[in-house]
C-alpha cells in the first residue's frame, strides 16, 4: 500500500515538471504557488486601444508610440466593440493608446458608448489637450461625463521632462488647471485620477502615501485637485526596455522584479479582470501583451468577431517573463498598486 501511494506521489511529480518544462518562469512561480496556470475570472473591464499615434514618445514607453505611428482603430471595429459592450455590459470600457484623442473618431465612439449608458474612462496624456485642433475635447470630455485618467509621472519638473519632453511639466499643469476649472477632480461626476510611474528603473513607492505627497504639492504650489493617484511600475519592454539596454540596467531591473514577486499581488492582476481589444479587433490580455504582440491563445478566439463571454472570462492568460512586472513589490495595474 505504501509502496502504491510513493508511486502515485513520483508519478504526478514527473508529471508536474513535464507540464512545467515549457513554461516561462513566470508561469513556473504561479504553478508553483496557486498549482495552477493564471486565469481569468471575469470581464469587468472592456480596455480598448484605439490607436498607437502619441504628441510624445516617452523613454518609458511601452507601446512605443510616436507622433508617426498610424495604427488606428476604424469605425467598424469600434462597432464591434459596441456590439460586444451591449452583450457583457461591463462594469468599465477603459480607453488608452497611444493617445486616444488623436483618433479622429473618439468623440462618435464615446458619444456611442455613453449613449449605451456604459461607464468610460479615457487615458489621457494631458498635453494633448491643448492642441490647437482639440480647443472641444476638455469640454467634450465634461458633457458626456467621461472619467479621467491623466499620465502624470511626477509633481516636479526635473523628473517629468527628462522622461517625456521638455516643457511638457509646464504644459500638463495648464491642462490639470484647465480641468479642474471645468469641474474635474472637485464634481463628483468627473472623476480625475493621475499616473505616477517611476522615473528610472526602481519600484513605485507605496501608493497612498505617494498620492499624499502628489496632493500636498501640487494643491500648494498649483492649486490643483484630483481624486486618486494610480502607480505603475514601468515594465521591461518596448521603449524602456531599449533604455534599460542603453544603459546596461536590464539584468539589475529584471533581477529587481523577480526577487520583488509578492504572490498576493496575483488575485488582482488586471489581465484576470478585463480582456483589451486592440486597433484591428485582435483581443489580449493587456495592453503589455499587445505592445509584444501576444494575442490571446490557448483555445480563446483572439478577434472580437468572435468574441464569446464564457470561453473568455475563464480563459488561460498569455504570460510571459515581463509579468514579473505585475506581480513586482505592491503590484501594478492600469487601476494601481495590487496589495497594501
Ligand atoms: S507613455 Fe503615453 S504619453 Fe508617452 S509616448 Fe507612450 S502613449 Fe504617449
Ligand atoms: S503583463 Fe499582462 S498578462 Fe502579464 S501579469 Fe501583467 S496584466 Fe497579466
Amino acid at each position: 500500500m505504501r509502496r502504491a501511494c510513493k508511486d502515485v506521489t513520483e508519478r504526478r511529480k514527473v508529471i508536474r515538471q513535464s507540464q512545467w518544462k515549457n513554461m516561462n518562469d513566470f508561469e513556473s512561480k504561479v504553478q508553483e504557488i496557486t498549482r495552477s496556470c493564471l486565469k481569468a475570472c471575469d470581464i469587468g473591464t472592456l480596455q480598448v486601444n484605439v490607436g498607437f499615434r502619441c504628441n510624445h514618445q516617452c523613454t518609458h514607453c511601452h507601446i512605443q508610440a510616436t507622433p508617426e505611428r498610424t495604427e488606428m482603430m476604424d469605425w467598424a471595429t469600434m462597432q464591434h466593440v459596441l456590439d460586444t459592450a451591449r452583450k457583457i455590459q461591463p462594469k468599465l470600457i477603459d480607453i488608452t493608446g497611444g493617445a486616444p484623442e488623436l483618433n479622429p473618431l473618439l468623440q462618435r465612439f464615446v458619444r456611442s458608448l455613453r449613449e449605451n449608458r456604459h461607464n468610460v474612462q479615457v487615458r489621457t496624456n494631458l498635453t494633448v489637450l491643448l492642441q490647437p485642433t482639440m480647443e472641444t475635447m476638455m469640454n467634450f470630455y465634461r458633457d458626456t461625463g467621461v472619467k479621467l485618467v491623466a499620465s502624470f509621472p511626477c509633481y516636479t519638473k526635473k523628473n517629468v521632462d527628462p522622461v517625456r519632453g521638455d516643457g511638457v511639466f509646464e504644459k500638463s499643469i495648464e491642462a490639470l488647471n484647465s480641468l479642474n476649472a471645468i469641474g474635474y477632480g472637485s464634481d463628483p461626476s468627473l472623476k480625475l485620477d493621475l499616473v505616477y510611474n517611476p522615473a528610472g528603473a526602481f519600484l513605485p513607492p507605496e501608493q497612498s502615501s505617494l498620492e499624499s505627497d502628489y496632493r500636498k504639492e501640487l494643491e500648494a504650489n498649483f492649486g490643483i485637485v484630483f481624486n486618486n493617484l494610480i502607480t505603475l511600475t514601468n515594465m521591461p519592454i518596448g521603449r524602456f526596455l531599449q533604455l534599460l539596454r542603453q544603459q546596461n540596467q536590464y539584468r539589475e531591473y529584471d533581477r529587481l522584479l523577480r526577487e520583488s514577486f509578492n504572490p498576493k499581488t496575483l488575485d488582482g492582476l488586471m489581465c484576470r479582470h478585463q480582456v483589451e481589444v486592440g486597433w484591428d479587433g485582435t483581443l489580449y490580455d493587456c495592453d503589455f501583451n499587445l505592445a509584444l504582440q501576444l494575442p490571446i491563445s490557448c483555445g480563446a478566439p483572439s478577434h472580437i468577431t468572435d468574441f464569446s463571454l464564457a470561453t473568455h472570462s475563464s480563459r488561460r492568460i498569455v504570460t510571459g517573463n515581463h509579468c514579473f512586472g505585475c506581480t513586482a513589490g505592491y503590484g501594478s495595474s492600469c487601476g494601481g498598486a495590487l496589495a497594501g
